[in-house]
C-alpha cells in the first residue's frame, strides 16, 4: 500500500459560510498568473490539510488554480 505523501484532505462546505464571507472570499484573490489582486475566482472548494484550511478555486481571467490558505488567525 502507498501511502499518500500529501496527507489527507478533510473536505469542508465552503457554501455553509456567510453569503458576505463566501463574497469576499470570490473577490480577494491573488493569481500568480495574472499577477494581479481581486480578479475574483470561480468552482470554490474548501478543504483541510494537516490542522491548515484551505479554500481552493480558478482564477475568473485565466483559470489557474487559486490557493487561499487560511490561518488560525483568520478565524
Ligand atoms: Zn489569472
Amino acid at each position: 500500500m502507498m501511502e499518500d505523501v500529501e496527507g489527507e484532505r478533510t473536505p469542508r462546505d465552503f457554501f455553509s459560510r456567510g453569503a458576505d464571507e463566501q463574497q469576499a472570499f470570490l473577490e480577494q484573490t491573488w493569481c500568480d498568473n495574472c499577477q494581479q489582486v481581486n480578479s475574483g475566482m470561480v468552482e470554490p472548494h474548501e478543504y483541510e490539510l494537516k490542522g491548515v484550511i484551505y479554500i481552493e478555486g480558478k482564477c475568473k481571467v485565466c483559470g489557474t488554480v487559486i490557493l487561499t490558505e487560511l490561518t488560525d488567525e483568520d478565524f
